[in-house]
């Protein structure tokens, strides 16, 4: 059976990062005009996962944001396989107005054509930019700056997939759930005794 490389599609904002122009209690360090927090578990997330994962960055915002940010904590050994930005998410038209909203997986196919719809899953705090391909969202929860176990909770629960077929009809809105029997099970394994 063949083993099809797969792509994890990370937004910027609120999944891996907190910015904001003005200051705020927990954050780090200051990039530009921006106060940043950045989530624990970002390179051990990473690194834990390279094996199995190719990454593509996905955010509604400018290329020139995205590049600032990722500058101050993506690390250099880790390679990215492209970046998404504002300008490749499709629109969304309220009003005669389109603003750049969703995230498609056609737009991902058609710029990384080597990954198949059922390869590809998107993390993101905002579920209602996958509306049109809600099969390829883990959902998580938003950061806003104050330490968290999400990234790590959520490396566990991409490597326990990884050899998924289909990773569009796994039913990932309880992936949590799945993290806390698979952490479970572990330590009753680790609990038995060991055979005299
Ligand atoms: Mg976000």
């Amino acid at each position: 059976m063949t083993i099809h490389r797969k792509l994890l599609v990370i937004d910027l904002d609120q999944t891996l990062i907190h910015a904001d122009e003005k200051p705020f209690e927990h954050a780090q360090t200051k990039v530009g005009e921006f106060h940043l927090a950045i989530r624990p578990g970002i390179v051990e997330m990473l690194e834990r996962l390279q094996p199995h994962y190719d990454f593509v960055l996905w955010s509604n915002s400018s290329p020139s944001y995205i590049h600032e940010m990722l500058a101050a904590f993506w690390p250099e050994q880790i390679p990215m396989t492209g970046i998404l930005s504002r300008a490749d998410c499709s629109k969304l038209v309220k009003h005669g107005q389109g603003e750049p909203h969703f995230k498609d997986v056609k737009t991902i196919r058609a710029r990384f054509p080597q990954y198949r719809r059922e390869d590809i899953v998107g993390i993101d705090d905002k579920p209602e930019v996958y509306a049109n391909n809600y099969g390829n969202l883990i959902r998580v929860v938003p950061y806003r700056g104050e330490n968290d176990y999400e990234l790590e909770q959520l490396t566990d629960y991409l490597i326990s997939v990884a050899n998924c077929p289909d990773l569009r009809k796994l039913e990932k809105r309880g992936w949590k759930a799945a993290v806390r029997k698979l952490r479970y099970l572990a330590e009753i394994v680790d609990d038995e005794p060991v055979p005299s």
